[in-house]
């Protein structure tokens, strides 16, 4: 395929987020050789998630950055779907952080929705997802969903990862993400698990 030839050897790679938790997660996955380039480095701001599916709104941000830079851009929208509570907040995970003041807050306001009320059948399942998406040229790209099942702990617990790892404990697990070493949430994680299925796609990265 005439794409692969092209983009065999990409020298270098646009990161196409703000969030340093992504940003250091997704630049571990990517080959060393292939130079990390952030919207940091260039002054470029995100775009509006306008979309309404985490795959619309992956795509949305890989475009915005290609196009801005004319660079190989990967772009995630990811986010922790809340069984009982009607999958929320889902593609609003970063919005409900700002909304509560920071992300303590959120956490502590989704324990007392999960744990204390709103929840007469006692169920914290929750699933964190990723959806990746690389545009290799302004018409071509490749989007994938990676997810991980898990539920809410009752606590806030750790200190390690961001956003909402210190209350999500992943399926076969007593431990939150929180508490992880960094290497080992990142090599189980949603994005760890879209990204697999990208390089299945487009052994480049
Ligand atoms: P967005 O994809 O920029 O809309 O942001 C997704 C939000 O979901 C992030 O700001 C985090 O709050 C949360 N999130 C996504 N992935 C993770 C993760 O791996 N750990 C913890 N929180 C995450």
């Amino acid at each position: 395929m005439k794409l692969l030839d092209k983009n065999k050897n990409i020298k270098k790679i646009l990161i196409g987020t703000h969030n340093k938790g992504k940003i250091r997660e997704i630049s571990y996955l990517i080959k060393n050789k292939i130079k990390k380039i952030t919207p940091f480095d260039l002054g470029i701001k995100s775009p509006r998630e306008t979309g309404k599916t985490f795959k619309q709104n992956a795509e949305l941000k890989a475009k915005f950055f290609y196009n801005k830079s004319k660079i190989v851009s990967i772009s995630d929208d990811s986010g922790l779907s809340i069984k009982c509570l009607d999958n929320k907040p889902g593609i609003y995970s970063a919005r409900w952080a700002k909304k509560y003041g920071s992300f303590q807050n959120a956490m502590k306001r989704i324990i007392q929705l999960v744990h204390h009320k709103n929840n007469k059948k006692n169920n914290n399942k929750a699933t964190f997802f990723c959806a990746l998406t690389l545009q290799l040229t302004n018409k071509k790209k490749i989007s994938v969903l990676g997810k991980i099942d898990g539920s809410i702990s009752n606590k806030i617990i750790g200190t390690k990862g961001f956003g909402y790892d210190p209350i999500f404990i992943p399926k076969g697990y007593k431990k939150t993400f929180g508490q992880m070493s960094k290497r080992k949430k990142i090599l189980m994680d949603h994005r760890f698990i879209a990204f697999k299925k990208l390089k299945a796609k487009i052994n480049i990265l």
